[in-house]
């Protein structure tokens, strides 16, 4: 029998989770909450009960998941609730405002004895498990630098990721993604150094934006990035291996890996370049260099719930696991330290 789900928040994101958990084998939206009693339920099933109140719907015995859709600031208040009700909890990212937030809903499942789970759902994006595929396979040699980003030019919505208070701001919202994969393209190694700027170009009071740079032990080297001022906008992955390069255009999936074939070090012939002259820059030609389309990959986010309900029934271990999460918001509160002091942190013993 599938588990029964208590959606809280009925917005953009919740409308999502509706849609996907239909195809799940293993979870079902039974019930849904959402604090707006104008709500138009007209677009889903009549057999998805709506209650009107947070209590009501934590008091319904046969709902054994609630799962949060609601604005950032809230996720805590709500996890919290819910857990101490009985239920096991997913939350849309971020899932705090802070690491000490979060480390409250953590001490709360483990005191319930409840599972609780954050949607790091971009794990899933073709465009990562690509990057991941050719790294795996050693198709570009040993990762030396990889620069990830999404760019957009229509600012941020104006709703509530506009207020501070409310956990808005390009960091939080897209950051979490970005900082939460890129940590598995440098497995077993832990960062050095840090430096984040935050843009503010559109004078709101959270950031429209943000450039972090991270440095692991291995100093091999991060660079993440998020505008939302661009109308044309770089290519969202560029990977640089020791004998090859990766680029990912965008979400279609436009791009290629060229490799080294030849010698890597084989003299080149100086060469003109604009008005001078060069041997280090010169071109390379076919001889020395293949270029290949990208690897196929097959995604289904999907499994992000059926992974939850297995790990509830003690038949799987959890995709995404609390220490990933701690470290993650770690993470997110150095580079809010970072930008706001205009410093490099370094952190001594790794983080
Ligand atoms: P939204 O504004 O479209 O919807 C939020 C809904 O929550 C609204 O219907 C609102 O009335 C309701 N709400 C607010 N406070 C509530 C409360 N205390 N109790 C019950 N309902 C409440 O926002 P959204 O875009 O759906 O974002 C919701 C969450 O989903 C955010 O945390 C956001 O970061 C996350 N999100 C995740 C992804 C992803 O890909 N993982 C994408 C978009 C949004």
């Amino acid at each position: 029998m599938k588990k029964r789900v208590g959606l809280v928040g009925f917005g953009g994101m919740g409308k999502q989770h509706i849609k996907r958990i239909k195809e799940s084998q293993y979870v079902e939206i039974t019930g849904i909450f959402d604090i707006d009693s104008d709500k138009d339920y007209s677009t889903i099933s009549s057999k998805i009960k709506k209650y009107d109140s947070l209590s009501a719907l934590l008091d319904d015995s046969t709902i054994e998941i609630v799962l949060i859709a609601t604005p950032n600031d809230t996720h805590k208040t709500i996890a919290i609730q819910a857990l101490q009700s009985g239920k096991h909890v997913i939350s849309e990212k971020p899932v705090t405002l802070n690491t000490s937030e979060l480390k409250e809903i953590l001490t709360t499942a483990e005191k319930c004895g409840k599972k609780f789970t954050v949607h790091q759902n971009r794990r899933w994006d073709e465009n990562f498990l690509i990057t991941k595929k050719l790294l795996e396979e050693k198709k570009l040699g040993e990762l030396l630098y990889v620069e990830n980003r999404v760019q957009g030019s229509r600012g941020i919505p104006k709703d509530w990721r506009r207020n501070k208070n409310q956990g808005g701001g390009m960091l939080l919202d897209w950051g979490v993604h970005l900082i939460d994969r890129i940590l598995f393209l440098f497995p077993n190694q832990k960062i050095i150094s840090l430096h984040a700027t935050l843009t503010y170009f559109l004078n709101h009071e959270v950031d429209d934006g943000f450039k972090i740079e991270i440095v692991f032990d291995s100093l091999k080297k991060a660079y993440l990035e998020v505008g939302t001022t661009n109308f044309i906008e770089l290519p969202e992955w560029y990977v640089v291996g020791s004998i090859g390069t990766a680029v990912i255009e965008d979400f279609e999936l436009n791009g290629k890996f060229v490799t080294l074939t030849g010698e890597l070090a084989k003299e080149a012939v100086p060469v003109e370049t604009g008005a001078g002259l060069t041997k280090t820059m010169a071109p390379r030609n076919d001889d020395s260099v293949e270029t290949f389309p990208l690897p196929y990959v097959e995604s289904n986010v999907v499994e992000f719930y059926d992974n939850f309900a297995q790990t509830i029934d003690g038949k799987a271990e959890p995709f995404i696991k609390d220490e990933e999460l701690i470290r993650l918001t770690t993470i997110i509160d150095a580079c809010f330290e970072a930008s706001r002091k205009n410093e490099v942190l370094h952190f001594p013993n790794g983080l």
